[in-house]
């Protein structure tokens, strides 16, 4: 198999040729068919997110095709179209997995991130945390729903029913969420980065009602709005954008430091959240909705080996939607 491989925070990913994995009991084989890109590689290959898997291939967007059967595993058969996210495995006892939320397990293992992933021609999951895609034919289209649109998911659930949607930044996850807010016939309002009109046309173009830069107050109270860029200093710009009673979801992994803010911002019972990771449930139930929604991902592609140069693109925001490595 061939892989890209992070040795050592903040170096580039060495392209490797290395024996092709055997899956081991309760784990599949897949050839990988695309792997997005997401912001949260980023944080990983910079060091923001602590005590990665050293060497480690990251990616954690991963559609494939099984192609090899560890023992006990019967849910999935050699051919099928699988996706692989960035919930590799769960304790299954912890208070939170008992509970309902394995999303905040004590004791996780995460995709290209304490296990290898999917920036490589073949990668091993456990097969209890591979979804079946058999209804999404195109895998460069689907690879982006994997974590943009799952968090994204998780995320405007946890902001509520309202109808005015707020999205901050708009990447991979808005570009997914803001169809199936549309979907849903809630009205999106996008923020992004002053004077980022190639972003700003690109929500418009996805239906959203209104928008404009994160310094501007949008044209009506928001009921919740849904943080994804990365920067703490739009906690206390979204605040106020929201009525009382609103809620602000922080949308990533890591964010940069939230700035003092006085206390009326949070006055009026407005609630501040963060989504941390994704449960298998909301995996099953997004993969369902997406098709549903039309969800039409806008993408650009990447060789194997390109994928230092997709990450480059990813972090000063050179293309619109996702990035996807097709090996
Ligand atoms: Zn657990
Ligand atoms: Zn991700």
């Amino acid at each position: 198999m061939k892989a890209m491989v992070l040795h050592a925070i903040g170096q580039p990913l060495v392209p490797e040729d290395r024996p092709d994995p055997l899956p081991g009991p309760g784990e599949v084989r897949l050839r990988v068919e695309a792997c997005a890109v997401c912001r949260t590689d980023l944080h990983v290959v910079d060091g923001d997110l602590s005590s990665p898997k050293l060497p480690l291939v990251p990616g954690h967007e991963i559609v494939g095709i099984v192609d090899a059967v560890g023992a006990g595993v019967t849910a999935l058969v050699e051919g099928a179209r699988v996706g692989v996210a960035w919930l590799g495995h769960t304790c299954g006892t912890c208070y939170f997995c008992d509970g309902d939320a394995e999303n905040l397990c004590d004791a996780p293992v995460f995709t290209g991130y304490t296990r290898d992933g999917g920036f490589a021609t073949h990668v091993l999951a456990e097969a209890d945390f591979a979804y079946p895609l058999s209804g999404f034919d195109d895998p460069v289209a689907a690879a982006p729903l994997m974590c943009a649109g799952l968090i994204g998911w998780r995320a405007l659930r946890m902001a509520g029913d309202g109808q005015r949607i707020g999205l901050y930044g708009l990447g991979a996850a808005a570009h997914i969420l803001a169809q199936v807010c549309r979907w849903q016939g809630r009205d999106v309002y996008a923020f992004t980065s002053r004077g980022d009109t190639p972003a700003q046309a690109h929500a418009l173009s996805l239906d959203a009602r209104w928008a404009g830069s994160s310094d501007d107050k949008p044209p009506v109270e928001l009921d919740a709005a849904i943080i994804f860029a990365p920067v703490g200093g739009l906690v206390p710009k979204a605040l106020p954008a929201v009525r009382k009673g609103g809620r602000v979801v922080c949308g990533g992994i890591h964010m940069s430091d939230i700035p003092q803010f006085r206390y009326g911002l949070l006055w009026g019972e407005r609630q501040l959240l963060s989504v941390a990771n994704l449960t298998r449930a909301d995996a099953l139930e997004f993969l369902a909705v997406a098709p549903q929604a039309g969800v039409k991902t806008t993408t650009r592609v990447y060789a194997l080996g390109d994928a230092n140069q997709a990450l480059a693109d990813l972090r000063v925001g050179r293309y619109q939607g996702a990035g996807v490595i097709v090996p």
